[in-house]
């Protein structure tokens, strides 16, 4: 694991301050490693993926190298799309919002270029652009990189593989030799390093590899939910499965507490564990997690490095985990002491990649879990149910209620109808508490007897 902090990488305060409100706790590993390197002025090669933090290892000292207020950008970072430009534009922004006289400004194709025309008249000192789009401006000459202090290649790999090296090495000469370039690639192939050679000054190399082996008794599931359903899934397969206790792993401490905010209105015994908290706070919050006071802990990675509890059934990754080796110590809190565990990881749209990311990293496949339905729920609630009634049929005691139903059962119904009303009240009353039904939201699995339903997944 990653032990530096923020403030170890002489990071300015504003800049600091940005980060405690998007509520990072510590420094990814290619973070930690990358960032005194940049901030030292060095050319770097990142050999690091998405889902790593590497646009706010290049982000953090982009804006504090940019210079600030001035007409003529002095940091220039490539993307080979237009949403991942957008993406990392909306990081830089969140990072210098408290730093002034920095604005980032997105260039990219598709967009009317009068737009981008009028901002760059008006002076950006960062600019964030598709190659394509970036040679327009150069060739316009409304994009002047005189004062270039520092250019940075996000996804060099996936640009050379769309056919943009060309476009990549005339950028690339018009601030050789005045600026400091960074690069960022998922994998360095012969073409990575040939632009590594003909356009860099010995660069540092930070490779982020960690260990990857995975406990074999942990069954690892991904579950395709879009972030508004997430605590829905939650609810839905933790009372599928009645498990006792669950371990939720979320990226910030802001979505920690209000994930157990939610959780808790939902009628769970849920709190947080991260890294604004006391340790005395923390150190009870685990002792009751320990005892079973709370069922559900959601915590961050830091601040779950103590945990030692052997019974959890159940990891979720709420969010999927900036580095392999995260998911990899996350999932192995469950499954311990020779007990099978259970990790379901959250994932949509582009974060898939992250997925297999992980899948290659642990060389192990995550299976596909559907989300249970509303219905299904229900029906499996039925069957805890079911075994209770037997067993407090088994253990007895039962004469005064018999007493209390006779007269029913004597007039116009039958027993089994009475039995079926109390089934009924108690079902409907948890789901008031618990399931809120919006099945129409979510692709529902097609619909299984009670008796064949498998339960073994859950
Ligand atoms: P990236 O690899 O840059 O696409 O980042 C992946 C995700 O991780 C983004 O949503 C970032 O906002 C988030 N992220 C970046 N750094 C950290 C950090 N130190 N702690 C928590 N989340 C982070």
């Amino acid at each position: 694991m990653n032990d530096s902090t923020f403030s170890e990488l002489n990071i300015s305060p504003e800049v600091l301050k940005a980060i405690q409100e998007m509520g990072f706790e510590a420094p990814t590993k290619v973070q930690s490693r990358s960032i005194p390197h940049i901030l030292a002025g060095k050319d770097m090669v990142g050999h690091a993926q998405t889902g790593t933090g590497k646009t706010a290892a290049f982000g953090i000292p982009a804006i504090q190298m940019a210079n600030k207020g001035s007409k003529t950008p002095s940091v220039l970072i490539l993307c080979p799309t237009r949403e991942l430009a957008i993406q990392v534009t909306g990081e830089l922004i969140k990072l210098s919002k408290f730093t002034k006289g920095v604005y980032t400004l997105p260039v990219y194709g598709g967009q009317p270029i009068s737009r981008q025309l009028k901002a760059l008249k008006k002076g950006a000192q960062i600019v964030v652009g598709t190659p394509g789009r970036v040679i327009d401006h150069l060739k316009r000459g409304t994009l002047k990189l005189g004062s270039l202090e520092l250019v940075v290649l996000d996804e060099a790999d996936e640009m050379l593989n769309m056919g943009f090296r060309e476009d990549l090495e005339q950028i690339l000469s018009y601030s050789q030799g005045k600026s400091q370039t960074v690069m960022f690639s998922a994998t360095v192939p012969k073409a990575i390093r040939n632009i590594m050679n003909r356009w860099m000054d010995n660069p540092e190399m930070v490779k982020v590899e960690g260990k990857t082996e995975t406990a074999s008794g942990i069954d690892q599931y991904f579950m395709e939910v879009r972030d508004s359903m997430r605590t829905e899934a939650i609810s839905r397969v933790t009372d599928m499965a009645n498990f006792k206790l669950a371990l939720i792993f979320c990226n910030t401490k802001r979505k920690c507490d209000s994930l157990v905010q939610e959780l808790q209105s939902r009628g769970y015994s849920a709190d947080a564990l991260h890294g604004d908290m006391r340790q005395n706070v923390r150190d009870k919050v685990m002792n009751k997690f320990r005892t079973g006071k709370i069922d559900m802990l959601v915590a961050t990675d830091v601040a779950a490095r103590g945990l030692d509890v052997d019974e959890i059934d159940v990891v979720f990754n709420y969010d999927i985990p900036n580095d392999p080796e995260y998911y990899v110590h996350r999932i192995g809190r469950t499954g311990r002491a020779g007990r099978t565990g259970m990790a379901i990881s959250f994932t949509s749209g582009r974060k898939k990649k992250s997925v297999r990311f992980i899948e290659k990293m642990i060389r192990t496949q995550l299976k596909p879990l559907p989300m249970p339905s509303a219905k299904e729920v229900q029906l499996s609630k039925m069957d805890n149910h079911i075994e209770e009634v037997i067993e407090t049929l088994q253990s007895g005691g039962l004469r005064e209620y018999i007493e209390q139903l006779e007269p029913i059962a004597e007039g116009d119904f039958t027993p089994i109808e009475i039995a079926a009303a109390l089934f009924k009240m108690r079902l409907e009353k948890n789901n008031i508490d618990r399931v809120q039904d919006s099945s129409h939201e979510f692709k529902s699995k097609p619909k299984k007897s009670r008796k064949k339903r498998s339960k073994r997944n859950y």
